[in-house]
């Protein structure tokens, strides 16, 4: 046999893996659920009060979840979903009388110039999840516990997001529900990684996440006029996101929702800033808030803000749930 054969026969055989690779993922695939299925999925709502189902009914206010594009979150990692019921019976951490309070820890560098406003963080915290938040002073980062390394891509300084994690462990007020670390320096897991935009602990209530990559600066592009704006509306969201994760709300697969799973900023930016009904009913069902007033409050800070789409929809799905008919 020719080498030039050995190496047709070498081509062939890596063909017939690369068909086979691709039929098993599209056996894989995501597909988006039914109707039926995400019906499903928000849970029973006979037993009750005709006002409580309305907050849980998706009307015409929730768009479905669409099949993913190529390189989207659901394309990579093909989740099954959580149900409401599922979520239910996890027995995951919940609000008690000792851990009450939501706290964010900015670390490191957080001016005006530089970051988005912390005050304005803590009150779309404190709005979303209605429990009491606090934003704590900034910690500084350059300290000999948290390693940091030179990325070769970005040439941008790094922390160790392990490192960050247990200076928060270290540093967790007794009443804390959670902490969320954040910072506008870049974080990466482990060596092997590029970067990672952000890592929790679920279980010891401690998470870090970077906005430093939702800064249009990061990749030497213009901020453009209303970058501040933009800036704020993508930490808020991955906040929040990050933060009902620590309630035990898994990824989202029904609706578009804030729990969407995201695999680039271009996926971020499309995913909407409200919970879809299954993952509202699962954060009602932890912290216990009238879901009247979690609108109320989102619905002036957005206002406050100029968060204008956002707005309007808080309004339409206001007016859906206080219908009398
Ligand atoms: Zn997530
Ligand atoms: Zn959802």
């Amino acid at each position: 046999v020719s080498a030039a054969t050995r190496s047709i026969r070498a081509r062939a055989r890596l063909a017939v893996v690369a068909v086979i690779a691709a039929a098993a993922v599209s056996v894989m695939a995501f597909e988006p659920p039914s109707e039926a299925e995400r019906l499903a999925a928000i849970g029973s709502l006979e037993k009750l009060s005709p006002k409580w189902r309305r907050v849980f009914e998706p009307a015409a206010d929730f768009e479905p979840m669409p099949k993913p594009n190529p390189g989207d979150w659901l394309s990579v990692h093909p989740e099954k979903g959580q149900t409401f019921e599922q979520f239910a019976e996890s027995e995951a951490n919940k609000p008690t009388k000792t851990h009450t309070r939501l706290y964010i820890q900015p670390l490191g560098d957080f001016s005006e110039e530089r970051g988005p406003s912390l005050e304005l963080l803590r009150e779309y915290a404190a709005a979303f999840f209605g429990m009491e938040t606090r934003a704590l002073p900034p910690t500084p980062l350059q300290t000999a516990a948290v390693k940091s390394r030179i990325n070769p891509y970005s040439k941008k300084q790094q922390l160790l997001a392990g490192d960050v994690l247990a200076l928060l462990k270290r540093k967790l007020p007794p009443d804390a529900y959670c902490v969320l670390g954040v910072t506008m320096e870049d974080l990466y897991p482990d060596s092997s990684w590029n970067f990672v935009f952000g890592q929790a602990s679920l279980r010891e209530r401690v998470g870090v996440y970077s906005f430093a990559r939702y800064d249009p600066d990061f990749y030497g592009e213009p901020r453009g006029p209303n970058y501040k704006n933009l800036l704020l509306r993508r930490s808020c969201k991955v906040l929040t996101h990050e933060m009902a994760h620590m309630f035990g709300l898994e990824h989202c697969i029904y609706f578009h929702c804030i729990m969407n799973g995201s695999n680039h900023l271009g996926e971020s930016d499309a995913r909407p800033m409200h919970l879809c009904p299954v993952c509202l009913r699962k954060l009602q069902f932890s912290v216990g808030f009238d879901v009247a007033d979690h609108y109320k409050k989102l619905l002036a800070f957005c206002q406050k803000v100029g968060f204008h789409d956002e707005a309007s929809w808080i309004s339409k799905r206001l007016e859906w749930i206080s219908r009398t008919d």
